[in-house]
C-alpha cells in the first residue's frame, strides 16, 4: 500500500492505479480538486480511505495543514517551508477578522486561543494539546506557536512596556534551544526527540506577558545508557564539538577523546550547535562564568563515565579501578571539585546504618554495584541540573501563575514510541500519551455525543429536544489505562509492589505476576517467541513489548544517601547550589540509611504529575493539533500510506470527523448563553409586535434550560430575520 509522492507531481500512486484526480472525481463527483479540500468534514463519504487520499493529495501540493472538526491535522513536511512560518503570515492571521476562514494553520489555532483568552465577555483558559508519535512534529509545532505569540503579544501600548514585553518574549523563545539542548536527544525515531514533557502557560490577557514552564519526567537514564544507534543529550556533543581550545584544556576534552557515555559522536546534527545554546543561555541571564561552570560539571560527568572497575577476587575486598580508569577518576574529581579518595570510596563501598545505635557498617560493593553507583551519581547531578535550569528559566520569564487571571497552555510531551527493547521510560511515555488520548476521548468523542461514561449511550436529551443523532462508534482507550494505572491492581501497582517487597526480584517473576493478575485485560498480550521476560501492552497507537529486566529497580530509583552527602562536599559553586547542606537530612535517616518518609516511586510520582496536568487541562477549552508523520525515515516528498493510515486509525480521526460533521460546532453552557444573548431576547420581545419574532406566549422568549433544541432553531432564525428591525430598535433611544 506504500506509495511515494514526489514534489508537486502527485499524479498517480505507485501501484500504477488511478490518478488522485480520478479518485477525486469518483468520490467528490468532480466538484473540487482533492487537495483543495481543506476541511475533512466536507469529504464525502468520510472513510479512512477518503481521508487518507485527501491528506495525500494535500501533502503533494505542499498543503500541510487540514481541518478535521475540532482537530487540526499537521503533516510533517520534513523539509524547510519558510513561507509557512513567516512573521508576515503570523500578522495576517492575527489581523484577519475571522482567522478560521483563512487556510487551516497552527496560527489560526493560536489566534483563536489568543482571542478567547482576551474575550471581554467570557475569557476562558485555553489549551493547545499537540499530539502525535515520536518525530511527528510536536516540538516544531509548539516552537512555531511560541513564535506566533511572541509576534502578536509584544505590542502593548507604551514604548517602555513594549520594550519590556519584547525582552520577555525574546527570553521565552530562548528557553527553547536551552531546554532542547539539555532535554532532547537523537533516538531511532527522531534526531531531536524530546526526552521530557513540557507544559508552557502564557497569561496573554490584558496586555500581560510572561510564561511558566512545567516539565515532566526527564529520561535521565539516557545520561549513562543509550540504546544502540542512539545518542546522549545534545548538550554533551555540543560541548565536545563546539568548545574553544582554551575551554577544551580547562574541561579536559581533547579533540578526539572518547567517552563511553557519548556514543555516535561522528554523527553531525543540526542540533549540535553550542553557540546557539550559549547565546540563548546568556539571554536568559545565565552569565558566562555560570555557563562555564555548567559545562565543567558536564565534562566531569563524561569522565565519570570512563571509570570502570575490575571484579574483586575476594568479597571482603573492594573492587579495584581498571588501570586506564585511574586518570578518569582524577579528572572527574577535579572537574566536579570533589575530593578524589572519598569519590572512589563512595563508589566502591556501601554504608549501612543498623541497630538502635545507628551503628555504621561498611560493605564493599560488587563490580555491578559500583557501576550502578557511578551511574546513579551522574543521573542525580544531571537531573538536578535540569530542574535548576527550568527554575532559572522560569524566574527569567516572569513565571507567576498566581497573578494570572487566564492563560493559554501549550502542551508538548514526548510522543508515543516503540523500540526493539522498551523499558520503564517507554512505559511512562506511552502512559502519558494514553492519558492525553483519554482526555480527547472524554472531552470530545464522548462529550460531543453526550454519552454517559457508565452506559456509553447517548442521553435522552437529543430525543427529547427533537434532534436526530446517530451514534458514532469510537475506540475508547479506558481498558488500556485500567491495565496500566487502574485500581486495585495494575501494571504500575504490581511494579510498585515488587519494589516494596524488597526481595531480589527477578524479571521473570514480574512477568508472571502481571500475566496472572491482569489476565482478564483485553489490552495485555504476550510474545511467546520472546527470549527475555516481557509483556505486551496493546496501546491505542499499537502494541508495545516491554522487557521486565531492571524495571523494578528503575522504578525505585534508589539514591544511596552517601552519594548526596558526597556531592554536598563539593567545592564547586554550581554543585553547592544543586546539593545544599541540609542539617535536617541527617536526622531523617532511618537506621538502614533510608529516609523515613515514604519514598515515592517513579511511576507514582509520574502518575501524580499527570493527574495534576489533566486537572489543569480540564479547566481549559482544549484545541487539538494532531501531528502526523508521513514516513518514518524523515524524508521529504514521501507519503507512505500504511504508516499514515495506522496513525489516523490510532487517533480516531475518522470518528472525530464524523462527530464534528454531525454535531453542533458551538456548544455554550446554558448560563453563558443566557447571559450573552439576554439583550437579544429583550429586543426580540420589544419588537415582536408586527414582526416575525415570537411572542412570549409562544413560549420562545424564555430561554430556560428546558428550551427545546428543535424549537430554539426557528427562534434563532426568527431573530436573524428580524435583525434589521432589531438593530433599528437598538438605535432608538
Ligand atoms: P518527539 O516525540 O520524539 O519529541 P516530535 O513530535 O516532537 O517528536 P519534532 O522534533 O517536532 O517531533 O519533529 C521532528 C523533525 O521533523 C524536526 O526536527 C524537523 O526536522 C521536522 N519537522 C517537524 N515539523 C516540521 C515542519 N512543520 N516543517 C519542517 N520540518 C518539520
Ligand atoms: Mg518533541
Amino acid at each position: 500500500m506504500a506509495s511515494q509522492v514526489n514534489g508537486h507531481s502527485s499524479g498517480s500512486d505507485a501501484q500504477g492505479g488511478k490518478s488522485l484526480r480520478e479518485d477525486l472525481q469518483e468520490f467528490l463527483g468532480g466538484e473540487a480538486l482533492l487537495h483543495e479540500l481543506d476541511d475533512l468534514t466536507k469529504v464525502n463519504p468520510v472513510t479512512l480511505e477518503t481521508v487518507l487520499r485527501c491528506l495525500q493529495a494535500r501533502y503533494a501540493a505542499d498543503m500541510f495543514y487540514t481541518s478535521a472538526g475540532c482537530t487540526l491535522v499537521a503533516l510533517n513536511p520534513f523539509k524547510p517551508v519558510p513561507q509557512l512560518y513567516s512573521p508576515a503570515l503570523m500578522r495576517e492571521y492575527h489581523a484577519a477578522p475571522q482567522p478560521q476562514k483563512l487556510r487551516p494553520h497552527i496560527f489560526a489555532v493560536g489566534e483563536q486561543t489568543y482571542r478567547n483568552v482576551q474575550s471581554l465577555i467570557e475569557p476562558v483558559n485555553q489549551s493547545i494539546i499537540v499530539s502525535g508519535e515520536s518525530g511527528a512534529g510536536k516540538t516544531w509545532t509548539s516552537r512555531c506557536l511560541m513564535k506566533f505569540y511572541a509576534v502578536v503579544a509584544a505590542s502593548p501600548t507604551s514604548l517602555e512596556s513594549h520594550k519590556i514585553a519584547e525582552r520577555i518574549e525574546q527570553r521565552i523563545l530562548n528557553s527553547n534551544p536551552v531546554m532542547e539542548a539539555f532535554g532532547n536527544a537523537c533516538t531511532l525515531r527522531n534526531n531531536n526527540s524530546s526526552r521530557f514533557g513540557k507544559f508552557i502557560q502564557r497569561p496573554l490577557a490584558q496586555q500581560m506577558t510572561g510564561a511558566a514552564v512545567q516539565t515532566y519526567l526527564l529520561e535521565k537514564t539516557r545520561v549513562t545508557c543509550q540504546a544502540s544507534s542512539e545518542r546522549n543529550f545534545h548538550i554533551f556533543y555540543q560541548i565536545c564539538k563546539g568548545a574553544s581550545m582554551d575551554e577544551r584544556l580547562q574541561w579536559h576534552l581533547p579533540e578526539g577523546a572518547s567517552f563511553s557515555w557519548l556514543p555516535n559522536p561522528e554523527r553531525t546534527l543540526e542540533e549540535d550547535c553550542f553557540q546557539v545554546t550559549r547565546e540563548a543561555m546568556l539571554h536568559l541571564g545565565i552569565d558566562i562564568p555560570t555557563q562555564n561552570n555548567i559545562f565543567q560539571v558536564l565534562a566531569g560527568l563524561l569522565h565519570l563515565g570512563n571509570i570502570w572497575f575490575a571484579d574483586s577476587k575476594d568479597e571482603a575486598q573492594s573492587c579495584q579501578l581498571m588501570d586506564d580508569a585511574k586518570c578518569s577518576i582524577r579528572t572527574s574529581a577535579s572537574l566536579l571539585q570533589l575530593p578524589e579518595d572519598p569519590l572512589l570510596e563512595t563508589l566502591q563501598i556501601r554504608t549501612i546504618r543498623a541497630g538502635r545505635q545507628q551503628q555504621v557498617f561498611q560493605k564493599p560493593c560488587s563490580r555491578a554495584e559500583c557501576d550502578t553507583r557511578r551511574d546513579c551519581l551522574a543521573k542525580l547531578v544531571y537531573a538536578r541540573l535540569f530542574d535548576w535550569l527550568v527554575s532559572v528559566i522560569n524566574s527569567s520569564i516572569c513565571a507567576d501563575p498566581d497573578s494570572w487571571t487566564t492563560f493559554i497552555g501549550l502542551l508538548d510531551v514526548y510522543g508515543f514510541e516503540s523500540f526493539p527493547s522498551n523499558s520503564l521510560e517507554q512505559l511512562c511515555i506511552n502512559y502519558a500519551n494514553e492519558k492525553l488520548q483519554q482526555h480527547f476521548v472524554a472531552h470530545y468523542l464522548r462529550a460531543q455525543q453526550m454519552l454517559s461514561p457508565a452506559t456509553q449511550l447517548p442521553p435522552l436529551e437529543y430525543a427529547v429536544e427533537g434532534l436526530d443523532w446517530s451514534f458514532v462508534n469510537y475506540q475508547d482507550n479506558q481498558a488500556c489505562l485500567d491495565l496500566i494505572e487502574g485500581s486495585p491492581i495494575s501494571i504500575c501497582s504490581l511494579i510498585n509492589e515488587e519494589g516494596r517487597l524488597n526481595r531480589p526480584s527477578s524479571a521473570a517473576q514480574l512477568q508472571t505476576r502481571i500475566e496472572s493478575a491482569l489476565a482478564g485485560s483485553p489490552c495485555l498480550g504476550h510474545n511467546k517467541l520472546s527470549q527475555e521476560p516481557s509483556f505486551i501492552v496493546v496501546h491505542y497507537a499499537g502494541p508495545v513489548q516491554y522487557h521486565t529486566a531492571g524495571l523494578v529497580e528503575k522504578n525505585k530509583d534508589p539514591v544511596p544517601p552517601e552519594l548526596t552527602r558526597l556531592l554536598q562536599q563539593s567545592q564547586d559553586p554550581l554543585l553547592k547550589v544543586l546539593f545544599p547542606m541540609d542539617p535536617e537530612e541527617k536526622s531523617q535517616e532511618e537506621p538502614s540509611g533510608q529516609s523515613r518518609a515514604p519514598v515515592l516511586t517513579v511511576v507514582s510520582k509520574f502518575k501524580a504529575s499527570l493527574e495534576q496536568l489533566l486537572q489543569v487541562l480540564h479547566s481549559t477549552t482544549p484545541h487539538y493539533i494532531r501531528c502526523i508523520k508521513p514516513n518514518s525515515q524523515g524524508q521529504a516528498h514521501t507519503f507512505l500510506q500504511e504508516e499514515v493510515l495506522s496513525q489516523l486509525e490510532a487517533c480516531g480521526l475518522v470518528e472525530t470527523i464524523h462527530i464534528s460533521a454531525a454535531g453542533f460546532p458551538i456548544r455554550i453552557p446554558h448560563q453563558n448563553f443566557v447571559e450573552r444573548y439576554e439583550l437579544l431576547r429583550r429586543l426580540c420581545t420589544r419588537t415582536s409586535a408586527g414582526s416575525h419574532s415570537p411572542s412570549p406566549d409562544e413560549g420562545h422568549s424564555e430561554w430556560s434550560p428546558h428550551t427545546k433544541g428543535a424549537t430554539l432553531q426557528p427562534l434563532l432564525q426568527d431573530i436573524l430575520h428580524t435583525l434589521p428591525a432589531l438593530t433599528q430598535a437598538a438605535a432608538t433611544p
